[in-house]
């Protein structure tokens, strides 16, 4: 299988702003830079459908590495030692999953993912959860059973810490909830993320599979 390189997330320092959305982030959000010194958040660069690894098993983190088509090593900008310090790796669910299973055999392993699990519980605002999945019914009553509780959970992960809850979200304004949805049947039910590992431009990716998404997003809201 063919792989990029890997990306790098910078966790800023001061406030910031995405250079794409325009949404101002918090300080320490998770940034992506690209070319002319463009930030981007995680939302706009695509990565905040990966999960975060933090460093400290090598073992499980290559084996993720290895087994995540898309990976992006995490670092932030130590003053103490004036350089940028590796804090982990971000890869796709379905790849840390299947480290995890191949390092199962290890009860350390074990009892750190347990751990992680419980730490990725309790970043979910459970309430807010269910409110969103409410509001995802709502607007696509013809959404797949059960689907509307992984975008909420999606959406409730990615604005609760990198990238900062918006008000749109917060007030699940139709606007928010149609892009969670719609940013879900890109990577779900398109060719969108292989089309990206090739080395297309996000734009033109997004302009390739637009008519896809927007077929699906028909079925699901009539
Ligand atoms: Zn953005």
């Amino acid at each position: 299988m063919p792989r990029t390189s890997d990306l790098t997330v910078f966790i800023t320092s001061g406030d910031s702003r995405c250079d794409e959305c325009r949404e101002d982030l918090s300080r320490h959000a998770w940034i992506k830079l690209e070319g002319d010194h463009r930030a981007l958040c995680l939302a706009c660069a695509d990565l905040d459908h990966l999960v975060f690894l933090p460093r400290g098993d090598a073992a499980l983190t290559r084996r993720a590495r290895k087994h995540s088509r898309l990976s992006a090593v995490v670092v932030k900008w130590s003053r103490a030692r004036k350089r940028y310090e590796r804090q982990g790796l971000l890869v796709e669910d379905d790849a840390l999953a299947t480290a995890e299973a191949e390092s199962e055999a290890d009860a350390a392993t074990r009892a750190a993912r347990r751990e992680r699990a419980q730490v990725r519980r309790l970043e979910l605002d459970q309430a807010y959860v269910a409110r969103f999945a409410a509001r995802i019914r709502e607007l696509y009553p013809h959404c797949p059973a059960d689907r509307e509780i992984a975008i909420a959970e999606h959406a409730c992960r990615k604005y609760s810490g990198r990238v900062g809850r918006t008000r749109a979200a917060q007030d699940l304004e139709q606007d928010a909830v149609r892009l969670a949805v719609i940013a879900h049947i890109r990577h779900a039910q398109t060719p969108y993320d292989d089309l990206l590992l090739q080395g297309w431009d996000r734009h033109e990716a997004r302009a390739q599979v637009r008519d896809a998404v927007d077929a699906v997003l028909r079925d699901w809201a009539a």
